[in-house]
């Protein structure tokens, strides 16, 4: 039997790599492009599936490689709007999310990119229980492949935003960008990929540099240190004015405007003040405010602010001529909602 490693994973490989790997097996190079797409296009999840590539050839893949399995274990439809939940099992039986959003312009799916998460936040689900281990680039393109095999419909929008911290799992997360975006396999543009990061500077320094056209969130939930400290340890780290000015920096190296995430705690970060230091705070910056109404999450005691309390902030930061949304918050009774994943699947 062969041992799962990291470097034997079919579908986290490049077209490139898949070449070089199956090079040794005296396998014509065209037989690569055929693997990459019952991978990627046809979301195959066992070799036996491949029906082009003779038993032979099927038997000395496995022997050599395998492909990392991604099953749903649980899935749970929101009534009101669609929000399907999934849960996904891997191969040493470690569990994540996934969460597909039925918009009127097409399917969006939200991610996981680590089996819990090391930040700590202090309002989340998802680092309650510490991080387990980073997921392969396969493992979270196995999540898209996954449902949109169940579904049987496509997904044109993929949001890192399920558990973990992207971009404390850079190299795969990475690597899961330019697979996902392929021509060849799932072929989402980049412009249709975010990327939500709590705020690690050095690696947005270093995203910066990668020539993506993807968007970046930052979530940001305070208007100064004090408060997001209280929130945020990784603040500690990478205080707000550090954090601010590599954020202008990715913005004007990239053109792209920065999309801060502010989730609305109740008598926490959501008084008028906190909106006008705030919008004072980002002033010029190329950027834009999602508003989150703060998602219940039970037994981490923080409260969604009105529905005035949101209205008014929104209002006050419109005012300083920053632009604002406030976020629509799809598949809360299904615990799919932001900060909600893995609650009750432990
Ligand atoms: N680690 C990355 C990716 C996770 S994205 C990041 O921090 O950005 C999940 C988003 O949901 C983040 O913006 C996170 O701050 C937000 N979130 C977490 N708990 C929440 C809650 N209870 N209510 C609303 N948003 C929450």
């Amino acid at each position: 039997m062969l041992t799962p490693s990291d470097q034997t994973e079919l579908r986290s490989m490049t077209p490139d790599m898949l070449r070089e790997a199956i090079a040794p097996l005296g396998m014509p190079r065209f037989r690569a492009a055929q693997i990459f797409d019952w991978l990627h296009q046809k979301g195959a999840a066992r070799f036996d599936e491949m029906t082009n590539l003779s038993k032979a050839q099927r038997t000395a893949l496995a022997e050599r490689f395998w492909i990392a399995p991604c099953e749903i274990a649980k899935k749970q439809i929101s009534a009101p709007d669609g929000t399907v939940k999934y849960l996904f099992r891997l191969h040493d039986g470690e569990t994540v999310e996934g969460v597909v959003m039925r918009y009127r312009y097409g399917n969006s799916m939200c991610v996981s990119t680590q089996v819990g998460c090391r930040m700590g936040c202090r309002f989340c689900a998802s680092g309650q229980h510490g991080l387990v281990r980073n997921l392969l680039p396969g493992e979270i393109l196995g999540q898209l492949a996954s449902a949109r095999r169940d579904l049987g419909e496509s997904i044109s929008r993929v949001v890192l935003m399920g558990m973990g911290e992207p971009l404390e799992n850079y190299d795969n997360v990475l690597r899961f960008l330019r697979l996902v975006s392929h021509p060849e396999g799932f072929n989402i543009g980049q412009r249709r990929l975010s990327l939500s990061t709590c705020g690690l500077t050095p690696q947005i320094k270093r995203l910066q540099g990668e020539g993506l056209g993807l968007t970046l969130s930052v979530s940001l939930h305070a208007p100064n240190d004090k408060i997001r400290n209280a929130l945020m340890p990784v603040n500690r780290a990478y205080p707000m004015q550090t954090l601010l000015r590599v954020c202008a920096d990715y913005a004007s190296a990239t053109s792209r405007r920065i999309s801060f995430e502010y989730a609305l705690f109740d008598g926490c970060n959501d008084s008028d003040a906190c909106a006008k230091e705030l919008g004072a705070r980002l002033g010029k910056l190329l950027c834009h405010v999602n508003l989150i109404p703060a998602n219940p999450v039970e037994a981490l005691g923080f409260r969604r602010s009105k529905p005035e309390r949101i209205k008014a902030f929104a209002q006050l930061l419109g005012q300083q001529g920053i632009s604002v949304t406030v976020r629509r918050s799809l598949g809360g009774e299904i615990g799919a909602a932001c900060g909600q994943l893995r609650q009750s699947n432990r």
